[in-house]
């Protein structure tokens, strides 16, 4: 392919975006990411990857590299309760993942794809609104450092994760769906108790919509998601108050070391927790994958992985057509949405019927499971499938050359 000026390019750096452009890059075609942030260091996010996507990056090499590194907890269960102690099961296959530091995944994908010539990465840069030309996108308004920039490409991908403001500025509109109570992340350093965190990453229901998420990471850290209706902004700066909620909801274990550390200078956030898609991922001369076309709620842990699984299906179309300099035309880019929405369309009225659940109260979750687990074995071939569809299985998903990246320049 003519490497002339960019022409494909990436908003957004995130697992979307960066998963997308290796794909992409490692198989000649000319990509250009723009990222609002300085760098990768991002640790509010997503980090549990299922064995789905876990099986593709081992088998390209990037799951070996993470872990000589350091940066994958392997086997990692995700387990379900009612209360603090009774552990119930939906019905879906037991999900074995591995919690993968997000910076650690985002800054290999940028090395691996910095061997390529034909890339380019600018941090920094914030993406304002679609230009359009004859009902097209051709280029982007950018903000960097300051100052009001274009960036010019034939093909757009906008990979720029949730509340994407580029949606309606090019033209797309949203379906909202319901979803649960907000909820507050919060981080703390275990580096002095490793031996306390806990080695799967476990959902506890309290009923009226009160859950609390434990989950580990590989830098020793716990994060922990609570989740609970009312305004969680007040209670993030009331700590009284934040310790009265969030600790009867923790184990003896957890909860003293949580204690010990809860203070003014806990790292925190709000997440608005959304469920929503663009009805049309695509516009002419632009695509929206990840949470930019379909925004998950954290429930099920589904965000990362399908936000990976839409870039196998977008390079399985892509790359051959880039590669012959083909049109991408509507037909090529909904081909890519009518692959990926049926999933997506599954998982998220899966997330709004466990929203709708967790609102009950207590007693009522514990008949509930208490039902589903006598139907379990009645529902053993369906239990078995997930929800049926079949992993989305990449087809450019370049292995890894070893002497390739031992000659990477300084990411
Ligand atoms: C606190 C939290 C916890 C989560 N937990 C889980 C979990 O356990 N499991 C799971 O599977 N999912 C989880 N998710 C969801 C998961 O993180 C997302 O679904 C996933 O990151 C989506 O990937 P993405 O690449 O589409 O978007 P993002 O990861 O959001 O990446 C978007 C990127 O675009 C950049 N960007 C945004 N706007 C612009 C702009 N205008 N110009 C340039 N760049 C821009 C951002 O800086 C970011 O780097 C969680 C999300 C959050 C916020």
């Amino acid at each position: 392919m003519a490497q002339k000026h960019p022409e494909v390019v990436i908003v957004g750096a995130g697992p979307a975006g960066m998963m997308l452009a290796y794909q992409l890059v490692s198989h000649g075609v000319q990509v250009r990411v723009l990222e609002h942030h300085p760098d990768f260091k991002r640790e509010f996010r997503g980090e549990l990857m299922q064995r789905s996507v876990i099986e593709q990056l081992e088998r390209a090499g990037i799951l070996r590299i993470l872990l000589e590194r350091g940066l994958v907890l392997p086997h990692v269960e995700r387990r379900m309760f009612v209360g603090l102690k009774r552990r119930v099961q939906i019905p879906a296959p037991v999900e074995i993942g591995a919690v993968v530091s997000q910076p650690g995944f985002l800054g290999l994908l940028h090395e691996l794809c910095s061997t390529f010539p034909n890339y380019r990465l600018d941090f920094g840069t914030t993406v304002l609104e679609a230009i359009q030309r004859e009902e097209r996108v051709v280029a982007l308004k950018t903000r960097q450092a300051g100052a009001e920039g274009k960036v010019e490409g034939d093909l757009f991908i906008i990979c720029n994760g949730r509340n994407s403001a580029l949606r309606k500025s090019c033209g797309l509109e949203t379906e909202l769906f319901p979803s649960t109570a907000d909820a507050l992340w919060l981080r703390f350093d275990f580096t002095d108790a490793p031996d306390a965190l806990p080695d799967s990453v476990d959902v506890h229901m309290f009923g009226k919509g009160v859950v609390t998420v434990l989950q580990p990471s590989s830098a020793k850290r716990l994060h922990i998601a609570y989740s609970a209706p009312g305004d969680l902004g007040r209670l993030r700066k009331n700590l009284p108050e934040l310790r009265s909620a969030l600790l009867p909801t923790l184990g003896a274990g957890v909860r003293r070391l949580v204690d010990a550390r809860l203070g003014p200078n806990t790292e925190s956030q709000v997440l608005k927790i959304i469920v929503d898609r663009v009805n049309s991922w695509h516009a002419p001369g632009v695509l929206f994958l990840g949470d930019a076309a379909h925004t998950m709620s954290p429930s099920g842990g589904q965000g990362l992985n399908v936000a990976i699984r839409d870039t196998f299906v977008a390079a399985n179309h892509l790359i051959p057509r880039l590669q012959q300099e083909g049109p991408v035309d509507a037909a090529l880019l909904q081909r890519i949405q009518d692959e990926r929405q049926p999933e997506i369309a599954v998982l998220q009225a899966a997330q709004t019927r466990a929203a709708q659940m967790v609102m009950k109260p207590a007693p009522v979750l514990h008949i509930m499971f208490s039902m589903l687990s006598l139907a379990m074995p009645l529902m053993a071939r369906k239990f078995r499938a997930g929800h049926g569809i079949a992993p989305a299985e990449p087809k450019y998903l370049k292995a890894v050359e070893p002497a390739r990246l031992s000659q990477a320049p300084e990411a």
